[in-house]
């Protein structure tokens, strides 16, 4: 920041510091900060409005949401059946709280919920509603008194819209926006007289569908929005990171800003790398448009205290990841109890973080991602693949790349499936059991490694259409010199083996032993020349007495390595990143990291070297260019909640530079410090002497 930012900067003063921009880039993707408290029926009577908002102001948040919702009206409506909260009086709650947040200078997003409605409505309505197979309207699970709403009927079409006029045509909106729907994670099962008539759920066929209304009714809305003003526009509900439910390529065509409800982990065992996966996933489909994720205060996880904060550090680290990965952050609690909640906590810490977010905003307005390997995320196959022996999840897959990648601290971004046809950036792509690829993606894949890239995949890679149909081979055997020689093996007892035939570099660190772990599940190949790995078939675990190989050598591969021109290609035929996760086998991280090495050739444009395990994004951002080194070393990595964080030491960063751009300085964001650096070989060096919980090397530049 140079003296004359500083001192405007600091002049600005109280009033909202945005990222400068050019004036033709819409607001919405100039958002830095967002904030909600979710409303309850109660808060007409009990929510301080101008305590809220005066809240939201002092975290120079760019915009509120805030509810009309459709289950419950927080105004005066007169559309029928949107129900009046029994605390509303005769009080318009929604247009008080709208002209508070209008007054200092928030963006109000109106917050609707198309998914349930009450029981008058299925009496008058019946067609609106969800049915189960016996033909009886579905109560919502922990609610009885509401009843799901079908997505497929004319209450998206008449209601809903009634609705959104109503609210256009009374109040000073910026924006429309859908909790509860589109459905995520899960696809529907309704059996109204419409959806009767649709291919049977959990089909590709169905999911065809599902996209054609999900985008219809997605057009429709944002053309309301845009009645009241052409800048307006309307998004959904979306999050489910890789198991998301609508298109997530068409979501990118259409969607202004991404909403990912994905607001933290609980007690269970999920990894603390929820959220970062979830801005790879937004990435990957906003090509720089904007992309948020909605960071519960509250007490998330399976167990949950709506109304209750969570602890402090794991809240901050899911913030830490909306940032790092190039996310707007986003500050969410639910009901205003006794003014703005019975529990308080919640309140200052957001407040501390998102200003000084505001002291960097440059800094966090991200161009491109700096990057050289890409992950492709098969929608499809998280959607329809057969996993083997209804066990596995997709997930399982993702985090175990995940993970391998994170240890190999590694550079990646998500592709999705249907986004490969420009592959160029990436030195490799990999396919993490992509099992649904189409001829056209294989095409594509093909095309790529005839240009020079390389490719690593694993397990059934390939071996269904889009359509989720089985081929007889790969779709990608040519590419990979592969062919299929039999079926799913599963384990029983004890795991395969990959014994270690020759010397290669993916064994690197391997040394005092004849094999090596395998997979859970393979599909065998045909053999091939010169194998590296070959596979030591399962055999009994227990009794000790027959734990031992009784065919100790095959000629099956355990791994296929191939190079073609400048092109690496590396074959796995078991789930190897699945069973690292599964089991935790250190060998299988080592195997796979050495792998990525291989394809990609050791090449990396930026490197962190030092102790600890680390999420690092690189950008170039509106000021120079930005590394984010997440700090995961921590006893909660693997489960919640984080208490609190463990610093690691320094931190060697390697940054190679574009010609012609020349740094100026390297500043720590976090520490507020800057640090000396060197440049040589076209490359900056600089070392970041401690990273408690995340930092942020920002570097200046002179193109
Ligand atoms: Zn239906």
């Amino acid at each position: 920041m140079d003296r004359r930012t500083l001192l405007k900067t600091g002049l600005a003063g109280l009033a909202r510091v945005s990222a400068p921009a050019a004036p033709e880039v819409p607001w919405q993707r100039r958002i830095r900060r967002l904030g909600q408290l979710n409303m309850t029926e109660h808060d007409p009577v009990t929510l301080n409005v101008e305590e809220w908002a005066d809240y939201w102001a002092s975290l120079k948040v760019d915009a509120v949401l805030v509810s009309v919702t459709g289950i419950l009206a927080f105004y005066q409506t007169k559309v029928p059946f949107h129900r009046k909260g029994k605390f509303l009086g005769e009080r318009d709650f929604f247009g008080d709280c709208c002209a508070a947040a209008k007054k200092r200078g928030l963006h109000v997003i109106a917050r609707l919920s198309p998914d349930l409605n009450w029981e008058d409505a299925v009496q008058a309505h019946p067609e609106w509603f969800e049915r189960d197979e016996k033909g009886e309207a579905q109560h919502h699970s922990e609610e009885p008194r509401l009843f799901r709403t079908c997505m497929f009927s004319t209450y998206m079409t008449d209601y809903v819209p009634a609705v959104m006029r109503e609210v256009n045509s009374l109040y000073d909106v910026d924006g429309l926006f859908t909790n509860g729907w589109p459905p995520y994670t899960n696809l529907p099962v309704c059996h109204c007289a419409v959806c009767s008539r649709l291919p049977p759920s959990g089909t590709p066929a169905y999911w065809d569908k599902l996209n054609e209304r999900i985008f219809y009714l997605w057009k429709l809305y944002d053309s309301i929005a845009k009645e009241k003003r052409p800048s307006n526009f309307y998004f959904a509900n979306l999050g489910g990171a890789i198991h998301c439910t609508a298109n997530l390529k068409q979501v990118g065509e259409v969607c202004e800003w991404f909403q990912s409800d994905n607001q933290g982990r609980g007690g269970e065992d999920a990894p603390i790398w929820g959220c970062a996966l979830q801005g790879r996933v937004c990435r990957a489909v906003q090509k720089g448009k904007m992309y948020t994720n909605v960071t519960g205060a509250w007490s998330t996880g399976r167990i949950r205290w709506r109304n209750g904060y969570k602890s402090e550090p794991e809240q901050r680290m899911w913030l830490n990841q909306s940032l790092a990965s190039g996310m707007v952050p986003y500050h969410h609690f639910i009901g205003g109890e006794k003014g703005l909640g019975e529990d308080r906590r919640w309140l200052e810490p957001a407040r501390k973080y998102f200003n000084w977010t505001a002291k960097h905003d440059r800094h966090f307005v991200n161009k491109r991602s700096i990057a050289n390997l890409g992950v492709v995320m098969g929608q499809r196959t998280q959607l329809f693949y057969n996993l083997p022996h209804g066990v596995a999840t997709t997930q399982e897959y993702m985090d175990g790349l995940y993970y391998a990648l994170l240890e190999g601290r590694f550079l990646f971004d998500f592709v999705h499936e249907d986004s490969l046809e420009d592959l160029s950036k990436y030195s490799a792509v990999l396919l993490p059991n992509t099992a649904l690829l189409s001829d056209q993606q294989c095409r594509q894949l093909s095309a790529y490694v005839d240009a020079g890239g390389s490719l690593l995949a694993t397990f059934e890679t390939s071996m269904y259409t889009e359509r989720n149909e089985r081929r007889a081979n790969f779709g990608l055997a040519g590419v990979f010199g592969i062919d299929r020689a039999g079926d799913v093996i599963p384990t029983t007892g004890n795991a395969f083996y990959a014994r270690i035939e020759r010397p290669h570099e993916i064994l690197n660190g391997f040394t005092g032993t004849n094999w090596l772990p395998g997979a859970e599940y393979r599909l065998p190949i045909a053999p091939v020349e010169d194998a590296v790995l070959t596979v030591v078939p399962g055999f009994v675990a227990y009794p000790p007495e027959l734990a031992y190989p009784p065919q100790s050598r095959t000629d099956e591969p355990a791994v296929v390595l191939r190079e073609k021109g400048k092109s690496r290609l590396a074959w796995f035929p078991g789930d190897i990143e699945r069973t690292m996760w599964r089991s935790g086998h250190t060998d299988l991280s080592r195997l796979l990291q050495n792998t990525i090495r291989w394809v990609s050739r050791g090449a990396s444009p930026v490197s962190v070297e030092g102790e600890g395990l680390i999420e690092t994004f690189a950008w170039e951002t509106e000021a120079g260019f930005a590394v984010h080194i997440l700090n995961y070393t921590n006893p909660n990595l693997h489960r919640g909640w984080v208490r609190r964080f463990y610093p690691i030491p320094p931190q060697k960063v390697t940054m190679k530079l574009p010609a012609g751009r020349r740094v100026t300085r390297v500043e720590l964001l976090r520490a507020e410090t800057d640090v000396p650096f060197r440049v040589s070989e076209g490359a900056v060096e600089f070392t970041v002497p401690r990273v408690m919980d995340y930092e942020v090397a920002a570097l200046g530049m002179e193109s």
